[in-house]
């Protein structure tokens, strides 16, 4: 087999079989296939797309590309959460410590920032000495001893989406509904948990903007999910707007403390109390989600999921101390508002726009080798619905070089849409699947 005649298969539209997936799989996992030529496959397939069939077979190819582990020494059931991504989406931070602090297990997978959007792994590296790369004998003792573990992708686990992922990111190759099933189930099949809760994003600053395509993509992996005999339902979310009132790295460590300590944005407390609600009923810890909620709400209240989160950040290697004191987080040196040109009311937003923005500052990759700059931000200070006068503050950069500054500000300033009438909120949980 010949990775070149499949690239062309797939450019013609064919389907392929199992022995060729696995044949791209294994041969770019082991680098015997070049990223030049993966690329070439990706952009095909994102624009071809993969039949159901052939999504499940990539999914298994990516899941075996590593280890699947399982942790039967730890009593209780193991449960995760993975958001499809957007703009501010750090709920990954709270709700690993609330469900942990109430007794089940947390083994977590997740990546780094993809496209326009956040990464999981990259916001608990703005923590000094955070260490997301444990080996898979200290993730099984940090687990045991927290409850909790969150690393990325390893040479151990998961090492096809490791490399793929990366690859996608600068390829635009991320929004298409099979490659993100199997990015993330591949993950999350592997992580060795018996319940797993997807908030699928939608809206402008998701990857699938569109109801309908965040319903399938939901469905998908729902269905993905319970054919390898795990419990899993799907939320689908609001991501017309950024989540929370900041985005970018520092900044959503502390917005996620903030929350832990039952202060923070009331969208991401909501969203976040919810989703580890779920994680409770799934993880059969409570007889209902209602039951779910009131005990998530009491770990907070009780500062039971702040010390955990504490707990995790020590265990991993990093500084527990920025939980009390922000200032050891990296920050900036500069700031700039960004005004309104008008009054009105913020009717929508082209929330997208806010994670390239931000990216361009320093806040995201745009090619692979990238550094990340932790401390740049941006905090939105205009939600959709409210009012704005002429001259107010929408949003204020956080930065420290000011090369890309201006196009920056012109983005962000033509991200919003101000009209005379009072748009009607819509709710941050749109619809349950397979609830
Ligand atoms: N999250 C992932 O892990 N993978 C994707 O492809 C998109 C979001």
């Amino acid at each position: 087999m010949r990775a070149v005649d499949l690239i062309r298969k797939k450019r013609d539209a064919g389907e392929h079989s199992r022995d060729e997936i696995n044949f791209l799989i294994s041969g770019y996992t082991r680098g015997e296939i070049p990223d030049y030529q993966m690329s070439a496959w990706l952009m095909a397939t994102w624009i071809r797309g993969l039949s159901r069939a052939e999504i499940a077979v990539l999914t298994e190819a990516m899941l075996h590309s590593g280890e699947v582990v399982s942790f039967p020494e730890l009593p209780g059931k193991k449960v995760d959460k993975h958001s499809t991504g957007g703009v501010g989406d750090k709920t990954s931070l709270i709700l690993a410590p609330i469900v942990a602090s109430g007794g089940l297990h947390v083994p977590m997978i997740s990546g780094r920032g993809l496209g326009h959007t956040g990464g999981t792994l990259d916001k608990l590296e703005a923590i000094p000495g955070f260490n997301t790369a444990l080996t898979l004998a200290d993730f099984r003792r940090v687990l045991k001893e927290c409850g909790m573990a969150l690393i990325g992708q390893t040479a151990e686990i998961a090492p096809a989406d490791k490399r793929i992922y990366a690859l996608r990111d600068v390829t635009s190759t991320v929004e298409n509904v099979g490659l993100i099933c199997a990015s993330i189930m591949s993950k999350k099949l592997a992580e060795g948990i018996d319940a797993l809760v997807l908030d699928v994003k939608t809206g402008s600053g998701a990857f699938m903007q569109k109801e309908e395509d965040s319903l399938r993509l939901a469905e998908l992996m729902v269905e993905t999910a319970r054919r390898m005999g795990k419990k899993a339902v799907a939320l689908i979310t609001d991501m017309d707007q950024p989540l929370g009132r900041f985005a970018g790295h520092s900044h959503e460590v502390i917005e996620s403390v903030e929350v832990l300590k039952g202060r923070g944005a009331a969208d991401l407390r909501d969203l976040s109390i919810e989703l580890a609600a779920w994680m409770f009923y799934l993880g059969e810890r409570t007889k209902s989600v209602d039951e779910g909620r009131a005990l998530a709400q009491k770990l907070v209240a009780s500062g039971e999921a702040l010390e955990r989160f504490r707990k995790g950040i020590v265990l991993q290697g990093g500084d527990g101390r920025v939980v009390d004191d922000y200032s050891l987080l990296p920050q900036t040196k500069n700031l700039v508002e960004v005004k309104s040109a008008t009054g009105g009311f913020v009717a929508a937003t082209n929330c997208m726009e806010f994670g390239v923005a931000l990216a361009m500052l320093g806040g995201g990759r745009e090619e692979k080798e990238d550094k990340i700059d932790p401390g740049v931000g941006l905090e939105f200070h205009k939600r959709i619905g409210d009012r704005v006068v002429s001259g107010e503050t929408l949003v204020t950069i956080y930065y420290n070089s000011d090369a890309k500054l201006s196009e920056a500000q012109r983005r962000i300033s033509e991200s919003f849409s101000i009209t005379p009438q009072q748009p009607v909120p819509k709710k941050i949980v749109r619809r349950l699947v397979g609830a």
